[in-house]
């Protein structure tokens, strides 16, 4: 059996040498025969040159490396789609996923399951995040039909025929963990001890977090379209109510002091309302866009790996 290990590396320069010995070193122990599939995701630091003196060293190493930075969700892409392991597993180049945790992975693949997710508590993580991470996912597992957990990220090990599902699905916009989730296939999660990265920073700013939040909102649902159709029917029933209610009045009583407060906060509460519809309409149209094109989720500027499998679903359906 052969084991590939996946690692989108985005400037890593301090820590993948480490990472690699750390990681070579627990898979020795393993007695399976593995690769390791490096994805620099156009790094701006020495990350390449890095990649390239251990792939020199070690001919288990694969990488591949892109023109620019397009994403850890493209770079896992890339990963999964060079790699020719029959169990996958998916790991942060920061050390924050322990390499030992792999053969736990392997056990449980093993007894049977496709999917074997590490779930990470959230210790160490800053109150804030942790309050906000949750009522996210409270709220988006009322939305979306596929079912998202709070700390489970993208360290999980997938075998050849998801590894292949998720290959399928060519979708430009990619939210993996909404697609591993929609793959489905035998899947089982265990817990483990979130530790703290040992080098560099985090790429995550508190925007991008936000974006990356509405992203899953929006790419595994059409429910803020319904959403916005209902809050526009309500709107329009209110009106009529209102409008019937101050003709009545008007037939009644004659008409008295004219209403331009009320006219004004009409107009400008339905305004902003308009506005925010539009731009819930925007966000889907904005996604067709990108699906219409079809480009290529990434490019690669230099790599020692093969051709990828199923290339030719990764650029053109
Ligand atoms: N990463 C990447 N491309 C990016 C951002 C991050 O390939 O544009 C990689 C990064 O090198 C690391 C993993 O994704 O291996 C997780 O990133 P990070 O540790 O910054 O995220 P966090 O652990 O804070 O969620
Ligand atoms: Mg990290």
């Amino acid at each position: 059996m052969l084991i590939s290990i996946v690692v989108p590396c985005f400037n890593e320069e301090e820590i993948i040498g480490r990472f690699h010995e750390r990681v070579t070193s627990e898979l020795d122990l393993l007695g399976e025969e593995f690769e390791l599939v490096y994805v620099d995701d156009g790094s701006r630091d020495r990350t390449l040159p890095v990649l390239q003196e251990i792939a020199d060293r070690d001919p288990r190493t694969r990488y591949v490396s892109f023109s620019r930075n397009f994403g850890k969700e493209a770079a896992m892409l890339a990963g999964l789609a060079h790699a020719g392991g029959d169990a996958v597993v998916l790991m942060d180049a920061d050390l924050q996923h322990p390499p030992e945790l792999v053969r736990r992975m392997l056990r449980l693949h093993r007894e049977g399951h496709d999917q074997v997710v590490a779930r990470r508590t959230r210790t160490g993580d800053r109150v804030t995040r942790t309050l906000a991470a949750r009522a996210y996912y409270r709220m988006i597992n009322r939305l979306v039909e596929v079912e998202l957990v709070d700390g489970v990220g993208d360290f999980r090990l997938l075998s050849r025929r998801a590894v292949d599902a998720v290959l399928s699905l060519t979708e430009y916009n990619r939210f993996s963990k909404g697609l591993f989730a929609w793959v489905g296939f035998p899947t089982t999660t265990f817990e483990y001890e979130n530790a703290a990265r040992e080098q560099g920073r985090s790429k995550w700013s508190f925007g991008k977090l936000l974006n990356y939040g509405l992203d899953g909102l929006i790419s595994f649902n059409d429910k803020p379209l319904r959403a916005a159709l209902y809050l526009g029917f309500l709107l329009l029933s209110v009106a009529a109510a209102y409008a019937a209610w101050i003709v009545g009045v008007a037939l009644v009583n004659g008409v008295d002091t004219p209403g331009y407060v009320t006219l004004l906060v009409t107009v400008t509460a339905l305004a902003g309302v308009q506005m925010v519809m539009l731009g819930v309409v925007g966000e889907y149209v904005g996604r067709i866009y990108y699906e219409v094109k079809r480009r290529p989720h990434f490019l690669v500027k230099a790599t020692n790996a093969k051709v990828p499998r199923q290339r030719g679903e990764l650029v053109r359906r």
